[in-house]
């Protein structure tokens, strides 16, 4: 199959679809890739590593879309990339359709085949290509804390392990779900005083398996989080109710208790944010003070680390990419139920039941 890898242009995105180890093992499966030049540019790949990996550098994104049969990006295709798509072209990328008419609408006018990575499902119901920048951010967000906690961010001044003689700082998490969990790895590992609430017992039991003792673990009642909010130093948010807003866990009320210079770093903010006093920032402003409290609130974490998330990423969809290019986007997704959830639109009609009911269009 003829694999295109268009540079991404979607502001600050420095990730790029295919890294040259994908490029690799594609090629080496006989198969062609086409990469964009300066494709890999923002994360350390050049040109010449890429022909190294046996890809062909293309000087124009309009020949990497017309000559391949199959486009791996990571963002939702910009306007200028969803009039080059053409009907029966495979497009593989993160989409998320449902707040966005306009491209839904000219994905269905190309009808090209549009494969999102966000609702491709594993045999457990869960999301394989969306794990991967969730252990990014949750790894993150405790750099966010510690760096937030700092003085000259406006925070306490807090180091988060203390030192022999002075406390550590005091950390809950709110969530033990794939942020929450690495989270609590980071914090654990800087020697914080950690705590983490979820509502399902199942995955306290599991992290109770894992940490043995090292984090607190706390059932996610209103009452406990009244308790631990006015002790915290920080507040890391990484609850998920799939398909819906992010719960409002803390309060302006329960902000309002915290003591001055403490750290709220919601990493829900991409569904709403669990926090009241939460607004989205970049990665330009990531923090602001509000009623004394510094709020860390960056919508897309994984693009500040852009070389990390671009290979774990690649790790998460080289085995969907390359059963696609060995098998054809037929058989490889009607082999598998969950890589067929992840078919969004195709020949102009809408295959995913979320996207038509947002938009009211026959599914
Ligand atoms: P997940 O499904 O793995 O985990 C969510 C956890 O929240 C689950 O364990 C669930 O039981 C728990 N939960 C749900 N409601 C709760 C409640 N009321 N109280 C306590 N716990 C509750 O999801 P995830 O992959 O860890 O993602 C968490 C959030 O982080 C999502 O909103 C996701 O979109 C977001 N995220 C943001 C970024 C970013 O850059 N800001 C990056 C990746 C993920």
């Amino acid at each position: 199959m003829i694999i295109g890898v268009p540079k991404e242009i979607k502001n600050h995105e420095y990730r790029v679809g295919l890294v040259t180890s994908s490029v690799r093992e594609l090629t080496l499966l006989g198969h062609q890739v086409l990469v964009e030049t300066q494709a890999g540019a923002g994360i350390g790949l050049s040109d010449a590593d890429y022909e190294n990996a046996g890809a062909e550098i293309i000087s124009d994104a309009k020949e990497v879309f017309t000559r391949s049969e199959m486009i791996v990006k990571v963002k939702e295709p910009q306007a200028a990339e969803r009039s080059a798509l053409r009907e029966g072209q495979i497009l593989f990328t993160y989409l998320h359709l449902a707040p966005d008419f306009q491209q839904t609408k000219s994905l269905i006018d190309s009808k090209a085949i549009c494969i999102a990575y966000e609702t491709v499902t594993d045999t457990l119901g869960k999301l394989p290509l969306l794990a991967p920048m969730s252990e990014v951010a949750g790894r993150m967000s405790i750099q966010a804390a510690a760096q937030t906690l700092e003085n000259s961010y406006g925070g306490r001044g807090l180091l988060l392990s203390g030192v022999p003689g002075v406390e550590p700082a005091n950390i809950v998490i709110l969530g033990g779900g794939v942020v929450g969990s690495n989270a609590a790895r980071m914090a654990v590992g800087m020697r914080a005083d950690v705590t983490l609430l979820d509502n399902n017992i199942d995955t306290l039991r599991q992290l109770d398996r894992e940490f043995r003792g090292a984090v607190k673990l706390r059932y996610a009642t209103r009452e406990a989080i009244a308790q631990l909010v006015p002790r915290a130093d920080a507040i890391i948010g990484a609850v998920l109710i799939p398909g819906a807003a992010a719960p409002k866990l803390i309060t302006a009320e329960h902000v309002r208790q915290m003591k001055p210079g403490s750290a709220l770093i919601d990493v829900a903010i991409d569904q709403g944010g669990c926090f009241e006093t939460s607004h989205p920032t970049t990665h330009a402003q990531p923090t602001y003070i509000m009623d004394n409290i510094v709020h860390y609130c960056v919508a897309n974490m994984p693009g500040a680390v852009a070389r990390t998330s671009a290979f774990a990423l690649n790790n998460a969809t080289l085995p969907y990419v390359t059963k696609i290019a060995n098998l054809g986007y037929k058989k490889a997704l009607l082999d598998d139920e969950g890589f067929l959830s992840g078919m969004n639109i195709m020949h102009g009609k809408v295959t995913c039941k979320e996207v038509a009911t947002t938009f009211d269009l026959h599914y």
